[in-house]
């Protein structure tokens, strides 16, 4: 049975505005050009195209007849939309060849022009006045797919339980739509979590494609079932591995597949590193209003897959560098060979020296401030604790949604630590209070954080507020401890690249160079360092992209000694 979503040939609710973009009608020469690619097809009524689930799915568009999209739940259909002629199929998992959510199927006999995942990737790399019409067309039906809440998995969970917001923050920041079912809010939850013989105390679940049910998974379980990493061939030997896809490792992606590099991008959770969790970036260059954090990511992520870059989300447990092909051993086991490696695996948040903090971590405490924090703590009052730029953002930004911002730091002020627009945004604020010399020194609740004590180091004195959401954002330590000892640090355990390696350094690997190494090359030859984990990197969007640009050159001139 198909349910309709709207009364027309569109399911989803768009605004007529947007219609032309996201189902844009190719021209008749666009067409022709396209037809060069591929092979003209015929099909009939009934007949699937691409079927729920299947990855690296071929890209199809109608010349007669029709063509529609369905979500498949169970024994029922959505209507997503009908192609007709001039349109074509296909968002943003057809460059990546991640599993279809939808399943095609034409309705009436006609033609098609059909492309394989190859001879489509090879499209949006060569004509570029088609691949902007499909590039945009994709990256908006996976918005509006994402805003509407429709893809190939149910969520649920409730708004106290830590695992629900790791598991929503997971697919949010791997730009992955799902239906949410409120365990609390929702009437119907009860029925849907019979069905599934899944009882309430099982929560966060995910039904995957109304076939599978993962009970509180991990983010690899959930990767898993998404298919993220199955159309990745992990066996053969890349020339490059960028481990790390925040923005530093983004771009070494983009610039290492576009410069015709085959690329492996291995990422424990989701693109965007650091930078995904800024609300709002407003100091990289060519974006005047500033851009979201998420945004910035999405955007080079798929940049990223258009030139032909894998990406695995996949975290790096050890690097075995006492001989070329270098090979990284991945959490389940995997070896990934390689001849050159660009590290870009930024650092972690430091945490607040507090006992019981970890048991509040998404259930009232929080290391980033994008809209989805932002929705839990409407209206309330919040704490933001630290004195740097990314502090003074997540103030500004939770003061438009929250009733008061608490922004506590450790120093008298924040001059020495902020950008001077950011402070005066903060002063100007009438939601947001400022206290200085103050730190947390306790946090209290059952299953929700609900107060927290704090103390001012000058007066000595402790207060009680009955505050249920904190923002830390204190700083950062390198994630390098997976290196075990193939790399030189320095003391803070960063990474030492370029003109800071000493003869020593060099010496002391098991690999040493005969030549002095490349700006941005650590102490083994062919393995780079960018971001935010080099040893005196500046910790800033701009400098990351950079540095992992610029090391793609160096990578060329390493593969050609
Ligand atoms: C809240 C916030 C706001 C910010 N706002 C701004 C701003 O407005 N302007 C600005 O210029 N800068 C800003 N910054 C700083 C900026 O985000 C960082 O400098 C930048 O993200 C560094 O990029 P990176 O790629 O080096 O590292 P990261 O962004 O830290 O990315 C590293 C990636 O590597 C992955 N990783 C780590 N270990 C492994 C492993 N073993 N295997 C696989 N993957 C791994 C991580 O999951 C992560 O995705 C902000 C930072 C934060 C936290």
């Amino acid at each position: 049975m198909t349910i309709t979503m709207s009364n027309t040939r569109r399911g989803l609710p768009l605004t007529s505005s947007r219609i032309e973009k996201i189902f844009p009608k190719l021209t008749p020469a666009q067409i022709d050009r396209i037809t060069a690619y591929g092979r003209m097809r015929s099909v009939q009524p009934g007949e699937v195209l691409i079927e729920q689930g299947d990855t690296s799915v071929p890209f199809f568009v109608v010349i007669t007849g029709e063509v529609e999209i369905v979500r498949p739940f169970g024994a029922y259909e959505t209507l997503v939309t009908v192609h007709g002629y001039g349109e074509f199929t296909g968002e943003a998992n057809m460059l990546s060849g991640r599993r279809s959510f939808f399943r095609a199927r034409a309705t009436k006999p006609g033609k098609v022009i059909e492309l394989d995942h190859q001879q489509m990737q090879t499209l949006v790399q060569t004509d570029a006045e088609i691949s902007d019409i499909l590039m945009r067309a994709f990256i908006l039906r996976r918005v509006e797919l994402i805003a509407a809440g429709v893809g190939d998995i149910i969520l649920i969970g409730s708004t106290h339980s830590a695992g629900t917001l790791r598991i929503k923050e997971f697919l949010m920041r791997n730009g992955h739509p799902y239906s949410y079912i409120d365990l609390e809010r929702d009437a119907d939850v009860q029925n849907l979590l019979d069905s599934f013989k899944v009882s309430a105390s099982e929560i966060p679940v995910l039904i995957c494609r109304g076939q599978l049910v993962l009970r509180s998974p991990s983010n690899l379980q959930i990767a898993d079932c998404l298919g993220f990493n199955e159309s990745i061939d992990q066996t053969q030997v890349r020339d490059l591995v960028v481990i790390g896809a925040g923005p530093s490792g983004l771009a070494a992606a983009v610039y290492g597949a576009s410069e015709g590099l085959d690329v492996l991008v291995l990422e424990t959770s989701s693109p965007g590193g650091q930078a995904g969790s800024s609300s709002r970036i407003e100091n990289y260059l060519g974006f005047p209003t500033g851009i979201s954090g998420q945004d910035l990511a999405a955007r080079a992520y798929l940049q990223a897959q258009k030139f032909g870059a894998h990406v695995l989300i996949a975290k790096a447990t050890r690097l075995i560098c006492e001989r070329k092909p270098y090979i990284i051993e991945l959490e389940n086991g995997t070896r990934i060979s390689t001849r050159t490696i660009v590290i870009a695996t930024g650092a972690q948040y430091r945490k607040l020296p507090l006992e019981n903090l970890l048991r509040f971590e998404g259930a009232g405490v929080y290391y980033g401030a994008t809209f989805v924090e932002a929705q839990l703590c409407g209206g309330e009052e919040v704490i933001v604790v630290g004195g740097g730029n990314s502090a003074g953002q997540a103030a500004v930004f939770l003061a438009q949604t929250t009733k008061h911002v608490y922004m506590l730091v450790r120093s008298s002020g924040l001059t020495a630590t902020m950008s001077r627009y950011l402070i005066r945004r903060i002063e100007n604020s009438p939601t947001i209070t400022l206290r200085p010399q103050t730190e947390i020194v306790a946090v209290e609740g059952d299953n929700h954080l609900d107060s927290v004590y704090w103390r001012n180091s000058q007066t000595g004195q402790t207060e009680k507020h009955e505050i249920s959401h904190i923002f830390i954002m204190t700083g950062a330590d390198p994630n390098t401890r997976w290196l075990d000892g193939c790399i030189e640090l320095d003391a803070k355990g960063f990474i030492k690249t370029g003109p800071d390696l000493s003869p020593e350094n060099l010496s002391a690997t098991g690999l040493p160079i005969t030549r002095q190494p490349y700006l941005l090359e650590t102490s083994l030859p062919g393995i780079f360092a960018v971001g935010d984990v080099r040893g005196g990197s500046i910790k800033r969007v701009a400098s990351a992209v950079g540095e992992g640009s610029i090391a793609i050159s160096f990578v060329h001139k390493v593969l050609q000694e």
